[in-house]
């Protein structure tokens, strides 16, 4: 929380970096940090600045993050591929202590944001094509050039390009940048003043409109006869938090990836790469597609998360090839000699392309394409699974 070693509690009119960075107003929040839409009073723009908590191991997540990103955007000079661009870092001392602050281009809406805008039914597969593109895009040059495995790929991690641009066009987007503090109002008080309401008001309202949200409640919703207002906005988006991301070839052992989008070689305690990512991807598109998470294990009688994880992954997509099965540190734990978990025995296959037509009503043609695409992402194999530069040529997306 908001005490030392944790957040810092910025306020819309802080100054940072000497003053060039004025916050306008909180985007986001991770475990680590809080995200601010700031205006950069030098380059007369808005960008994003991510407050990192003050404590040591945070300090140290941060300039590993500064560190990953600084060689994104090393190797991608004219900013195209799908990767957010880190364009400055800074110390910032507060009343909770010193905070690294990374400041990088302003994006829009998470894919987790727009999931929840279309009520969890999917955003239909020609915008799941084309965040796709995107995405693979990004992996692609993370994975091949630069030698980068995420760790974290899930919708809240996957940003939407904003496509109304403030600082170009101040008066199409309706904003103007919050420049000031009002007086007489301390770190930590509450809202009272009437002009800080107002500043509140004002920088809501105005992320609303350079954000999709306005486009998305209207628009990339249900609503058929709304879907002309999206003409125009593209479904570009680009990959952030580098905070867990690693060189492949430093790769530190144990747990990574968040619960649901977890590789399986990850849950035995095997050895992980770059597919891992590949992993998270197809569980994310599943996600777009449907509006549902593909895997959502939990603990069940007589079993943990874990083995609930793998039970939900083999009714999908089939047994696991024993040799996978038995080759992580904790093989022993979930597996018999046969390779059949040892306490979840009785197992209701139900393959991808069915549950596509059977519980989402996908037609057999889109439920046929779609699994043809993702079931290879899906091997429990890792080494089997198709690279991003591979997934992009395939012709569901072509
Ligand atoms: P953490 O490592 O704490 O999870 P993230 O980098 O994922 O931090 O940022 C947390 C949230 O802040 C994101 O999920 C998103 O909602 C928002 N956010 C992060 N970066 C940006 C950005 N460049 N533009 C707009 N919003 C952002
Ligand atoms: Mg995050």
């Amino acid at each position: 929380g908001y005490r030392k070693g944790g957040y810092h509690a910025a306020r819309p009119g802080d100054r940072f970096a000497g003053g060039r960075f004025v916050a306008q107003r909180k985007l986001g929040w991770g475990n680590f940090s809080t995200v601010w839409l700031a205006y950069d009073t030098l380059l007369k723009r808005f960008v994003a600045l991510k407050i990192q908590k003050s404590a040591r191991d945070y300090a140290h997540a941060a300039l590993h993050e500064i560190e990953l990103l600084s060689a994104v955007a090393k190797g991608d000079p004219t900013n195209s591929k799908c990767v957010v661009q880190l364009l400055d870092h800074f110390k910032h001392s507060g009343p909770n202590g010193q905070h690294i602050c990374l400041v990088t281009e302003f994006l829009g809406d998470s894919l987790l944001r727009l999931i929840r805008y279309n009520r969890n039914k999917g955003i239909g597969l020609s915008r799941v094509r084309e965040i796709c593109r995107s995405v693979l895009v990004g992996l692609d040059y993370l994975h091949r050039e630069l030698g980068i495995i995420h760790t974290d790929l899930k919708p809240e991690n996957v940003l939407l390009v904003s496509t109304i641009n403030p600082s170009k066009d101040p008066v199409r987007s309706g904003f103007t940048p919050i420049l000031e503090r009002p007086v007489g109002n301390q770190y930590g008080g509450k809202v009272t003043s009437f002009s800080e309401k107002m500043l509140k008001i004002r920088a809501r309202r105005a992320v609303a409109k350079i954000s999709l949200r306005r486009v998305s409640l209207g628009g990339v919703g249900a609503e058929v006869e709304k879907e002309r207002s999206l003409d125009g906005i593209s479904m570009k988006c680009k990959i952030v938090d580098f905070g867990n991301a690693c060189w492949a070839d430093q790769r530190l052992a144990g747990e990574i990836q968040t619960r649901e989008y977890r590789a399986p070689e990850v849950i035995i305690g095997s050895v992980y790469s770059y597919s891992a990512d590949m992993w998270s991807f197809a569980c994310m598109v599943f996600e777009l597609a449907t509006g549902d998470m593909l895997f959502a294990p939990k603990n069940c009688q007589g079993c943990n998360e874990d083995e609930d994880h793998l039970a939900l992954m083999m009714e999908t997509l089939g047994k696991m090839p024993k040799k996978i099965a038995s080759s992580g540190t904790h093989s022993k734990v979930y597996f018999d000699r046969h390779g059949d978990l040892k306490r979840i025995r009785r197992l209701k296959f139900w393959p991808l392309e069915r549950v596509l037509v059977e519980r989402y009503n996908f037609t057999e043609t889109d439920a046929n394409g779609f699994a043809d695409f993702l079931r290879p992402i899906l091997d429990f194999t890792p080494e089997n699974r198709p690279t991003a530069a591979e997934c992009l040529k395939h012709a569901w997306l072509n």
